[in-house]
């Protein structure tokens, strides 16, 4: 048939038209973002099918995510009658596997050759170095682990590393003596995957002859992220180099946009493009310039922005569509705000403009932000997913840290004292845990209780373990929930830890923000608040004066764990929300504070295909679109991000990934930034981001606080009064933004101030009727909210909320 009489070509524009119908032979399609690129590959694939002109076998696709090739084989079978298995569509890592499955023996592995995933990479590096006695302060595991990766990726095997420095022969034999343990255990590791099959079809010209007739169409997605490894890889795949050039063989479709290359941290080439003209001599090279995703005000914005960038292959981007809805611009006066008018503005598109939540998106620059906006959304009980990361409250740094809180409040939670016994490593191995776990299930007793009856240097090693938490119990006295994290964070050794990772930088702001957690947990929710709201079964079945020296993270969960009475107080008495009427004895800030972090951690999580708002980093949004898109912290130092400011190259490759980000959305887009942010642990006064004065102010709409009644913001000073009483629902509506009072959606709560009350003092001695004796060791809240904390010795550390404790002063 003629090819423009196919209903497949019916409504593509002349451009992609050419680009979906060229005639054999090697091609660029470079193109902006929400141009057709993916589509123009997957219909491409869909018509060299349709008009016989390839069968599914001859075609090989790579594209950047899993979830890009399975939608790519989704709406290819929709098109199609075929059985489109027979097709190689996948990511890199994806082919290279379903290639050394294929010829395994070739590649000297196993059939059932296992992958290792990064943790389990580094796990295996850990194992060798204590096999072989590295010393893993001059040598730390996570560092050979990018020593390794890093060797893998440039194609390098031990042999062909220039090791000019005992350090680097060091690492080059380690990485050696790991290629034979994974050789030796029939394991591959994602680097591997990619330099195996990179060899396999270098070294074996019968193998690689076979897939060079076979893939006569081979079309990568996303070029310009490409490293030089999978360059090279596709080279071999691609035909027979003939004097320098790739002449013959199959045609290779390169599609990619300079302007989204956001991957050089981990070796993306944007080069790769040139070498490709050059070493293909490329002849066909097409643009595709008109835009069908967003609407021009976004559009005009990405345009605006990317034109400050230099050495651009140049293109632009124009759309047939309405100017459609300003951009709109958010200046709130905190991250929680911020937050919290993004939430309310998701309800407003829900509710009153339609718009279905997987179809919004919340992009940021730093997973770190993350947990303000989760922490919003999970309080509005709003369904949410996290793409491309976990979930704060389970990633393994801060579970880590919140395995060592729990050991605080109870010595005998073996699941934490198994996270950290050796975690920072202290040299206790598997064996030692094993004997532990033997003796405790013999005695009956806990982890920590048993450890006495382990001899041995390794029984030492474990009661110094338990001797330290214990000390950091006694260290933790009477501090405030910051201080006692910040205290755990550090004495753990932890942030230590981290700190020697090359890549422990993220989780080191992880950490810190986990102190922001606790902080806005206590100063803006109260804690206790998650204790109140306990499930309607469990309240009922609370029993009264019970004893509440058990594990708090479990109370209220485990039907079996000890309950604290009146748990329907009204939320205005947090703290005493949760009270023991008997003893008076009220959750630590700790506990609850743990009992939050549990709770959030495990409900509420949407479910794949759930009907949920999107989370994800900029980085994580690539090649994907949605109606609307959020994109906050839009300041200087957190977008551009302060460790890309220093030099052009830094900051251009920023402005890409705010580029990326902004062509994300079809409909809507809000961008904001925060005068103050709590992040890292630190409140910080940012300035907004310099991304705003590269707009056109004639597609934005600034939406800022009103002036004037108001008062003018003063962070931390106590004026938050000024701001007035809740007024969300006021923002947005069906009538549009104009002449709307422009308001806080949630105005900062002054922290509480520790008052001594009912005349109570720290280190004063008191009596209580139960506890007996003991020492004020803190006080917090004032009135009803007033809780003491108190040292009772047999009987432990305890908080009472003093409204109801009867505690007599002993002189
Ligand atoms: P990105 O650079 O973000 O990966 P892209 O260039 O790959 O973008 P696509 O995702 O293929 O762009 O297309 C963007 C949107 O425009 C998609 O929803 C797609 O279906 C639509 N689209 C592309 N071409 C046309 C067309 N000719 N007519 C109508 N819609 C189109
Ligand atoms: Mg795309």
């Amino acid at each position: 048939p003629h090819p423009s009489s196919s209903p497949l070509l019916a409504h593509l524009n002349p451009e992609q038209l050419a680009a979906v119908t060229l005639p054999a032979g090697h091609a660029l399609i470079l193109a902006g973002a929400g141009s057709g690129k993916t589509r123009v590959l997957t219909t491409r694939i869909a018509w060299l099918l349709q008009t016989g002109q390839a069968t599914p076998g001859s075609i090989l696709a790579v594209t950047f995510t899993n979830k890009a090739a399975k939608e790519m084989l989704a709406r290819l079978s929709a098109m199609l009658p075929y059985n489109v298995r027979g097709m190689w569509i996948g990511t890199f890592h994806g082919l290279c596997n379903r290639l050394l499955r294929a010829h395994h023996q070739a590649a000297r592995l196993p059939q059932a050759f296992q992958i290792l995933d990064t943790q389990d990479q580094l796990s295996a590096i850990k194992r060798l170095c204590k096999q072989f006695n590295v010393d893993d302060e001059r040598f730390p595991p996570k560092q050979l682990m990018y020593f390794i990766a890093g060797c893998k990726e440039e194609g390098m095997r031990p042999g062909d590393v220039v090791a000019s420095d005992p350090d680097t022969r060091k690492k080059v034999e380690i990485y050696q003596l790991y290629e034979e343990q994974c050789q030796r255990e029939g394991v591959v590791d994602f680097g591997e995957l990619m330099l195996r099959s990179f060899e396999l079809l270098r070294d074996d010209e019968h193998l690689r002859h076979h897939y060079q007739r076979r893939f006569q169409h081979i079309l990568v997605d996303e070029f310009q992220d490409t490293n030089k490894l999978q360059y090279q890889w596709l080279k071999q795949l691609a035909g027979n180099e003939v004097g320098g050039r790739y002449v013959s063989g199959s045609s290779v479709i390169a599609v990619g946009d300079d302007d989204q290359s956001i991957y050089a941290f981990r070796g993306a080439r944007v080069g790769n493009m040139a070498d490709f003209i050059r070493e293909f001599d490329v002849r066909q090279q097409i643009k595709l310039e008109q835009n069908y995703r967003s609407y021009s005000n976004i559009l005009d914005c990405a345009n605006a922005l990317i034109s400050h960038n230099s050495n651009r292959l140049g293109k632009n981007l124009r759309t047939a569509q309405g100017p459609g809805e300003p951009v709109r611009i958010y200046e709130a006066p905190s991250d929680l705000a911020e937050a919290s008018w993004m939430v309310d503005e998701i309800k407003q598109l829900v509710k009153n403009d339609g718009y279905a939540r997987q179809e919004i998106a919340v992009l940021y620059r730093s997973n770190a932000q993350s947990r303000a906006i989760e922490s919003a959304l999970f309080n509005a009980a709003i369904p949410y997913r996290v793409y491309g990361g976990l979930r704060f409250f389970e990633r393994a740094e801060i579970k880590h840290a919140l395995a060592y809180l729990r050991l605080l409040e109870n010595p005998h939670d073996d699941t934490s004292f198994l996270r950290v016994v050796n975690f920072p490593p202290r040299g206790i191995g598997a064996r030692t845990i094993e004997v532990l776990q033997d003796t405790a299930r013999s005695s009956g007793t806990s982890l920590s209780d048993a450890v006495t009856a382990v001899g041995g240097a390794a029984g030492t090693k474990l009661q110094g373990f338990v001797a330290k938490i214990d000390v950091l119990r006694e260290q933790t006295q009477g501090k405030t929930l910051r201080e006692i994290i910040e205290t755990v964070e550090e004495e753990s050794g932890l942030l230590e830890h981290y700190r020697n990772e090359k890549e422990g930088a993220d989780r080191i702001e992880n950490l810190q923000e986990l102190v922001t957690a606790a902080e806005s947990f206590v100063t803006q929710e109260g804690f206790g608040r998650d204790a109140i709201a306990l499930p309607l079964d469990e309240q009922q079945n609370a029993r009264p004066g019970q004893d509440l020296t058990q594990s708090p993270a479990s109370q209220g969960l485990d039907p079996d764990a000890p309950l604290l009475d009146e748990p329907l107080r009204p939320p205005a008495g947090t703290a005493a929300a949760m009270v023991n009427a008997d003893t008076g004895e009220t959750l630590s800030p700790l506990a609850a504070f743990l009992t939050h972090a549990a709770l959030e951690a495990g409900d509420n999580q949407a479910q794949a295909g759930q009907d949920a708002v999107q989370l994800m980093t900029v980085h994580a949004s690539k090649g994907l679109e949605f109606d609307a898109v959020f994109i906050g912290g839009m300041e200087e130092g957190l977008f551009p991000h302060e460790n890309a400011m220093m030099d052009r190259g830094g900051l251009e490759e920023e402005r890409r990934l705010a580029y990326v980000a902004i062509t994300r959305a079809r409909k809507r887009l809000y961008l904001s930034h925060s005068q103050t942010r709590m992040l890292h642990g630190q409140t910080r006064y940012n300035v907004k981001s310099r991304f705003f004065d590269e707009l056109p102010e004639e597609a934005l709409k600034w939406i800022t606080p009103r002036q004037g009644g108001f008062g003018t913001f003063a962070p931390h000073s106590g004026a938050y009064g000024a701001y007035g009483s809740r007024a969300s629902g006021q923002l947005g509506s069906n009538s549009g933004w104009a002449g709307k009072p422009d308001v806080f959606a949630s105005p900062p709560v002054p922290p509480r101030k520790a008052e001594p009350s009912h005349g109570l003092k720290a280190g004063m001695n008191v009596f209580h009727n139960k506890f007996g004796e003991g020492k004020v060791l803190a006080l917090e809240g004032t009135g009803d909210d007033a809780r003491a904390q108190v040292s009772f010795g047999r009987h432990g550390t305890k908080w009472l909320a003093l409204s109801i404790a009867k505690l007599t002063i002993v002189e």
